[in-house]
């Protein structure tokens, strides 16, 4: 018998195990869904959950109400039973946000990793990334690209400090425009030695606080004051930009910090004057030294350039299949 992955569109699917891989839709009674991490389109109300300790506490924040959660600790191997069949399941920390996980499922001799969105390059926001070899492996490919080969995040980090310096020096007031969860922090403590002033629109000093509560620390900010904010570094969300113009904050120079920065189309697209390619999903080389480490016999590909990325595998000699919804595959 061999392990059925069930790609449908309201979430992966593994039956045999009662299992729903980051499901999309409400899941109720006696399945279990793995939430890799807290961002909107990996989270909802489901009844049972299984977790890492950070993405309960910003879900619970974002998504108030009663669930049943299992916590899972990076590299402790969970037994779990669904029926008459047991497996296990193991968190590995996936680099992307502060405790977004990967899972690693062992199922019969089988071995499945769920990568949830990642990245292997360091991150100043989330723990360092983990990865185990997997018969499996099934992956995020948002960057599935070759254009998208993103520079050094150090670089990256050095021109937003850049930027920020030079639209202050000239009387105007940044404003940086960024995910509240994840990519906003990155973004702070990217900031951090060059001790400018910086204010945090609410939602982004929401998530900072549940960052620091669990034990991150960043350099000196405040919360957005409309009246005092001239003259200082703003941190706001993309859907904030159209309130953040109104506000009479003088002159602003605004910036999207994206990995969609490397497409010369993105500031149009943002409407902001300028973008820089800080990401906290792995670029199109990362995509490729992720299988170099599964080294997995079959890849499926989901989110984003699905259907390229696959291609590029085989090409490679890679067994790999961007799934279309409501395909059903039986593993090996
Ligand atoms: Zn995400």
């Amino acid at each position: 018998m061999s392990l059925e992955i069930h790609f449908t569109r309201a979430g992966i699917h593994l039956p045999q195990l009662g299992l729903w891989l980051d499901a999309r839709k409400r899941q109720r009674g006696s399945e279990r869904v793995f939430v890799s991490h807290a961002h909107a389109d990996h989270i909802a109300a489901h009844d049972e959950v299984m977790l890492t300790g950070a993405t309960s506490l910003f879900m619970r924040t974002r998504l108030p109400g009663k669930r049943r959660e299992h916590i899972l600790n990076f590299g402790e191997r969970m037994e779990f039973q669904f029926e008459h069949e047991s497996f296990h399941l193991t968190a590995l920390p996936a680099g992307h946000i502060l405790g977004s996980a990967m899972a690693f499922i062992e199922w019969r001799g089988e071995t499945l990793l769920y990568t949830g969105d990642f990245k292997l390059r360091p991150s100043l926001a989330a723990e360092p990334p983990e990865t185990r070899r997997a018969d499996t492996l099934i992956m995020e490919t948002t960057f599935g690209l070759p254009r998208y080969q993103f520079p050094p995040g150090q670089t990256v980090r050095g021109d937003i400090a850049k930027f920020c310096r030079d639209a202050l020096a000239d009387g105007e007031t940044p404003v940086l425009y960024a995910y509240s969860l994840g990519k906003s922090q990155e973004i702070l403590r990217g900031l951090a030695e060059d001790g400018l002033p910086i204010q945090l629109h609410r939602h982004v000093r929401k998530m900072t606080k549940l960052y620091e509560k669990l034990g991150m620390n960043f350099p000196a900010h405040d919360a957005f004051d409309a009246e005092t904010a001239r003259g200082k570094i703003i941190i706001a969300p993309p859907n904030s930009l159209k309130t953040m113009q109104k506000v009479s904050l003088g002159k602003i120079r605004t910036a999207a910090i994206t990995g969609w920065a490397m497409d010369s189309s993105c500031r149009y697209r943002s409407g902001t004057m300028e973008a820089f390619p800080l990401s906290d999903h792995a670029d199109y080389d990362g995509l490729q030294e992720l299988v170099k480490q599964v080294q997995p016999k079959k890849v499926f590909t989901v989110h984003g350039f699905t259907r390229e990325f696959a291609q590029t595998l085989r090409a490679q000699g890679v067994d790999a299949v961007a799934p279309g919804w409501h395909e059903q595959m039986a593993l090996l």
